[in-house]
């Protein structure tokens, strides 16, 4: 069942503690993209700048499945652009900067083929665009969002209005205690809840997942990398939307079984993701890689006992 994303598409600036890449495809629904191409075409609103290398419209093309018929290129307009460290410990990252560009312009507009869109992720940007965007699908099945510490710090009326109106919400343990005020994952997802989403997802990197629900819970180990196949761990969060919400709209169910398996295939995307810079890995692997990583994961986790 049609899928469909907007957030950023964006230009990165990565540095790890051996290593960095400058100016490479970045940004969510990059991301989100070709991880869901995995599992079910998505279709991508966005909105990129003059200043777009042509090279990374190649990557994003590259990856069948993905439609960008809804990039739109704003040639007197600037990219959003991100630069992020991540430290010895590569579970911690300070971004550098951010440079909205486009994002704080009018949102895309979204292609009429795109209206009959059930799945729909808000991957990360402004809250009010995000919120904006819904109003789009009129056959809206399951709205699922992500968000970030800077939009929680600088627009959150704007991101407790949106939550209210999402079926589910997926962020990382940090977010999720900034917004709620609780360290502990469950606690925080609890509170989170109460503001209306019928689902949260907190994501913990190196130790997995949660997510709570009002039909239950669920929980999922992050993939068991050894330090030296962490190469560069941005876009691990988005990918691992992405592979979420590829299997539910391959599924086209939202119970709370469905979303389990999702969070594992969201899980194995991931670890693919973050094995080297940008999408260069995802651009590597095939279905078959998946299916084969995702076979040990269910192994490893006692799934299949
Ligand atoms: P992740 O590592 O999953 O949190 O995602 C990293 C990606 O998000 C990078 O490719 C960035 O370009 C993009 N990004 C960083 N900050 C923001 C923001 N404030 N809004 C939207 N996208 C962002």
């Amino acid at each position: 069942m049609p899928l469909v994303v907007t957030g950023t598409i964006g230009i990165d600036t990565v540095f790890t503690p051996t290593d960095r890449r400058e100016r490479v495809l970045g940004g969510s629904a990059a991301y989100f993209a070709a991880a869901a191409s995995f599992f079910t075409p998505v279709r991508v609103v966005a909105a990129v700048g003059g200043d777009w290398p042509k090279q990374h419209r190649d990557v994003l093309e590259s990856f069948s499945g993905v439609c960008l018929a809804g990039l739109e290129e704003r040639t007197s307009s600037r990219t959003f652009a991100w630069g992020g460290r991540y430290l010895e410990d590569v579970n911690c990252r300070e971004t550098l900067f951010t440079e909205v560009g486009v994002v704080a312009e009018n949102p895309p507009v979204v292609p009429a083929v795109y209206a009959n869109s059930q799945f729909v992720f808000l991957g990360n940007t402004h809250p009010s665009v995000q919120h904006q965007f819904l109003s789009n699908f009129k056959e809206r099945k399951l709205i699922v969002a992500d968000t970030m510490n800077l939009w929680i710090e600088t627009a959150r009326p704007e991101l407790e209005a949106l939550i209210r109106d999402v079926d589910g919400l997926v962020l990382n343990d940090s977010e999720a205690a900034m917004l709620s005020g609780a360290k502990n994952a469950v606690t925080a997802a609890n509170r989170i809840l109460e503001m209306g989403p019928r689902f949260i997802i907190v994501k913990k990197g190196e130790h997995g997942a949660v997510l709570v629900s009002r039909e239950g819970f669920a929980a999922v180990p992050a993939w068991p990398a050894d330090e030296k196949h962490v190469v560069d761990p941005t876009g691990a969060g988005d990918s691992f939307a992405g592979g979420l919400m590829g299997h539910i709209a391959t599924t086209g169910k939202t119970d709370i079984q469905t979303l389990r398996r999702a969070m594992q295939w969201g899980t194995v995307v991931a670890s693919f993701t973050i094995e080297r810079f940008g999408l260069e890995k995802l651009q590597e692997i095939t279905r078959e890689t998946l299916d084969l990583r995702m076979a040990e994961f269910r192994a490893l986790t006692g799934a299949n006992a």
